[in-house]
């Protein structure tokens, strides 16, 4: 089995803890700066065996050399695309790559949109699976299209929702509460998005992170996702013509402009 612990970094940025219980070997995911991690590591008593870097972002990759400084056997696994644009980066890896994290099997996707060699990290150990996306997906979102298309993000979506239903997904940001305003305003008679907002205020409120989100959660949330329902396609100026990808294109520019 493993289990995953989320590290508030930055101002909304996850890092995570991916620790197989068996061994006890970890991996850190997306370290957006050293101190909040080493912080961790120390409270935790945990020693990262990896780094896995779902993209080339700063905010994703900024703690690695100070982490690398700590713990200098350390493997850092970045997409083969985002090569000379990770500081630290030691391994690349492409779609479909696999290793093991102690008893975890990892297997790579690639998931371009947000950026062209974004990947997600697929962990299975003991029947249970989970996704780390990174600022591909978000819960109730997706990431901006910095350097791919619409296109691009559809099917990385739609690749990542293929998964397991309950695959657990968690993600770069905790930007859900947000996201849920703009689903609500696709979708205002979808019943599930007006209970996840209660259930993201009352989780917020706590302090608590909202992650992670199974995939059946997010079929039913996600706008980015759910580009062929009519009544998000209505509230995008669309029709039953439009593409999916034409729909997902709209909801992201419409995102981008939504206060
Ligand atoms: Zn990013
Ligand atoms: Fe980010």
């Amino acid at each position: 089995m493993f289990i995953v612990e989320p590290i508030a970094c930055l101002r909304d940025n996850y890092a995570y803890w991916l620790t197989c219980s068996e061994t006890g070997v970890s991996a850190l995911v997306d370290p957006s700066e050293a101190d909040p991690v080493l912080a961790s590591a120390s409270a935790h008593g945990r020693t990262p065996s990896f780094v896995l870097c779902t993209h080339h972002h700063l905010d994703h990759v900024g703690g690695i050399p100070g982490i690398a400084a700590r713990f200098s056997d350390i493997k850092v696994i970045g997409s083969s695309y985002d090569k000379g644009r990770i500081d630290g980066q030691t391994e690349t890896v492409t779609d479909g790559d696999q290793f093991t994290v102690g008893g975890i099997s990892v297997e790579v996707m690639l998931v371009p949109g947000h950026t062209l060699g974004a990947i997600a990290f697929v962990a299975r150990a003991g029947g249970k699976t989970a996704v780390f996306t990174g600022d591909t997906m978000f819960l109730a979102g997706c990431g901006r299209l910095f350097e791919g298309t619409p296109a691009d993000m559809h099917k990385s979506l739609q690749r990542i929702v293929a998964l397991p239903a309950d695959t657990q997904i968690y993600c770069g940001h905790e930007y859900t509460a947000d996201n849920l305003r703009f689903a609500a305003s696709l979708e205002p008679s979808n019943e599930a998005i007006t209970r996840a907002i209660a259930k993201t205020a009352d989780i917020r409120s706590r302090g608590l992170p909202t992650v992670p989100h199974s995939v059946t959660e997010e079929r039913a949330i996600n706008p980015f996702v759910r580009v062929q329902f009519a009544e998000l396609r209505h509230n995008l100026a669309l029709g039953a013509e439009a593409s999916d990808v034409e729909v997902l294109g709209a909801a992201r520019e419409a995102k981008d402009n939504f206060r």
